[in-house]
């Protein structure tokens, strides 16, 4: 999802500190992991030698009424059960429930504005259930809220044994679902952005059991991998775009579309296949009432889709590294159309997959499809939602975001009601990389400093980033899921462990986690094993705690009270948070002497002293030279004082 809540509204004064609270027993205590690695889960961080997870194909056939904005159809899932536990009961998402006004979530809106929806809501969505069967037969079953147990009437084999639960289900498409779904009004017809859309299977894991953390908002989804075959229904005047590979195109374009759309799937520039003026001509469509599109997609957690008889299509081929090619396709209305604006929107995600494709991870997916509509911005597999009036900088910054989710959390599949950070923070890392790649750099921007967020990072009264989405306040959402995150890892990466080793351990992470379910403690020690380092103490004060930094320079001398015979630095270490030190001292000649002190000065210490070889007076010493740690009282790192 784009975050919108802006990090440096919360912004108070820091106090200056100058008496230390630094506790190195504390914060380089050598128990971090509450659980020991074991036959899931090693030690190294990758999956253990029994890793096990259990997988959920769907087959869904719906339709789409335009007129009542409402989905109906029957979905059959098979489920299957690797754990090597019985299990009596199955655990549905229902999250279309969220939209009805006695929901949890619903309950839990504040008066004032709310990304996830408005407090006065009487709208009374979520979804009817029939006709529910287990391998044919009526099934008992109970709702609470935005889930559903389904008995089993005999238990379910572990390791291997799968079962197949079939329901009718239909709800009304809310216009506005919490930014994630809804209806877009344009002037040649809606856009039905359709998400969390038919009752899926709860994550089974090795860590909660069921996963059922119901949906009120702020937390996405966690699911189950599985193969997909969707067939839906639309007027025919409707195109009807998908996050899966179009199995009947012949059916559904007219001939001249049909022959656009094959142009693209060979064409590095764009194709476009209905223009704009075609949206409104008669001959644009195919004549018959409604058409059936038939979708599929392999090994995803999800699949979303959206409809409309406004759009305009283009697309252009995407280039994996290993040859294999993929199609991106934009789909958006008259409105979205120009300046600079969305029929830009096939080059930025063609040119966003190609990248993370090369860096950390081959896209895996028969397609991209960009949608413009009323959600601000956000990713399912293969298919993302970006805002109809995003345009510029704005349009490849929500592109890019929403398509880099596609490594985080889509093949890597950690649970984002959970563990936001690990999919929004670890793709805002790799956004910056990508944005600084795209087109010479024709997007990037620097806000001052790499370390300018670090107030905003250091309220003290900020929630940490290891807490689940529904457990921060709305407006620390910005900071703690996506920046405070991934400006951790840049700070790992360019400045602890060098962009070389770090990468390569990332990679690993992305490898050895793929169409898998991670946890923190997964990641945490991936990246230690792979680089060959402790960073307990990174861990701890930058995700687990809200800690700060605070490095000061106490006193410049020279040895024996003679420049010649080099300077005596004391720095202290002044807050929770320790990180190494960067020193840069300038001589009376000009010169200036660098020396980087690793974090272990802060093992046994809160105030170190050291000597600076040179030979001259010195007129300048400076902490952190470059701007780029994240210390919260940086008036104190500079002698002499100003
Ligand atoms: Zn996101």
């Amino acid at each position: 999802m784009a975050s919108i809540s802006c990090a440096f509204l919360a912004l108070g004064h820091v106090q200056a500190q100058s008496k230390s609270v630094y506790n190195y027993t504390e914060a380089f205590n050598p128990i971090f992991y509450t659980n020991n690695g074991n036959a899931y889960r090693s030690a190294s961080g990758k999956p253990g030698h029994a890793y096990w997870q259990n997988a959920a194909d769907y087959n869904i056939k719906v339709q789409l009424d335009d007129k009542s904005n409402q989905v109906s159809g029957r979905v059959s899932i098979k489920y299957t059960n690797n754990s090597p536990d019985e299990l009596g009961y199955i655990w549905l998402q229902l999250d279309q429930n969220l939209f009805h006004e006695q929901s949890r979530g619903q309950a839990t809106i504040p008066l004032e504005d709310s990304r996830y929806g408005s407090a006065d809501s009487d709208f009374e969505g979520g979804f009817n259930l029939s006709n529910v069967t287990l391998g044919g037969k009526q099934a008992t079953y109970e709702i609470i809220d935005t889930r559903m147990r389904v008995e089993l009437p005999t238990p379910l084999a572990a390791a291997g044994g799968t079962v197949s639960l079939d329901l009718d289900f239909s709800f009304t498409v809310p216009e506005y679902g919490a930014d994630r779904t809804g209806i877009l009004s344009t002037k040649n017809g809606k856009v039905y952005a359709i998400a969390q859309w038919y009752p899926r299977v709860c994550v089974y894991d090795d860590i909660l059991g069921w996963n059922t953390e119901p949906y009120t908002g702020p937390g996405e989804f966690y699911l189950e991998y599985g193969d997909y075959s969707i067939e839906i229904t639309a007027p025919a005047n409707h195109i009807v775009v998908a996050g899966g590979e179009l199995l009947n195109p012949e059916e559904v374009w007219t001939s001249e579309q049909l022959s656009r759309y094959k142009k693209a799937l060979e064409s590095d520039k764009t194709v476009s296949i209905r223009s704009a003026a075609e949206v409104t001509a008669a001959n644009s469509r195919p004549k018959k009432n409604s058409l059936t599109w038939k979708y599929k997609l392999h090994n995803a957690h999800d699949f979303a889709w959206a409809s409309s008889a406004a759009f305009i299509i283009d697309g252009a081929k995407i280039n994996k590294p290993s040859g294999k090619t993929a199609l991106a396709l934009s789909a958006y209305p008259v409105e979205s159309n120009g300046n600079n604006a969305w029929e830009r929107s096939t080059e930025y995600t063609k040119a966003s997959i190609e990248y993370y494709s090369k860096k950390w991870m081959e896209y895996p997916y028969p397609v991209a499809v960009n949608v413009a509509a009323n959600v601000g911005g956000m990713e399912y597999p293969a298919l993302s939602f970006c805002g109809y009036e995003a345009k510029a900088g704005s349009l490849w910054g929500v592109t890019d975001h929403e398509f880099g989710h596609n490594w985080f959390p889509m093949i890597v599949g950690s649970n984002e009601r959970l563990h936001a950070w690990m999919d929004e923070g670890f793709n805002s890392f790799i956004n910056e990389l990508s944005t600084r790649d795209f087109n010479k750099g024709e997007y990037q921007r620097t806000f001052g400093n790499r370390n300018s967020m670090t107030r905003a990072f250091s309220q003290p009264n900020l929630e940490p980033i290891m807490s689940s989405p529904q457990n921060m306040k709305e407006r620390n959402i910005g900071t703690l899921a996506y920046y405070k995150p991934a400006y951790g890892l840049r700070l790992l990466r360019d400045e602890i462990i060098g962009a070389e080793r770090f990468d390569r351990a990332f990679r690993s992470y992305v490898a050895a986690w793929a169409y898998k379910h991670p946890t923190p403690d997964d990641f945490f020690r991936t990246i230690e094993n792979e680089t060959g380092e402790n960073l307990a103490w990174f861990w701890r004060g930058w995700f687990k705690y809200n800690w700060t930094l605070d490095q000061a320079i106490r006193s410049v001398d020279y040895e024996k009270l003679d420049p010649k015979n080099g300077a005596i630095i004391t720095i202290e270490n002044l807050q929770k948070l320790a990180m190494p030190v960067v020193i840069e001292a300038t001589t009376e000649s000009g010169k200036k002497i660098r020396k980087k002190l690793p974090v272990e000065i802060w093992q046994r210490n809160t105030s170190w002293r050291f000597k600076l070889k040179s030979t001259e007076k010195l007129t300048k010493v400076v902490i952190d030279p470059d701007n780029v740690y994240p210390d919260v009282n940086p008036e104190n790192n500079v002698w002499p004082k100003n």
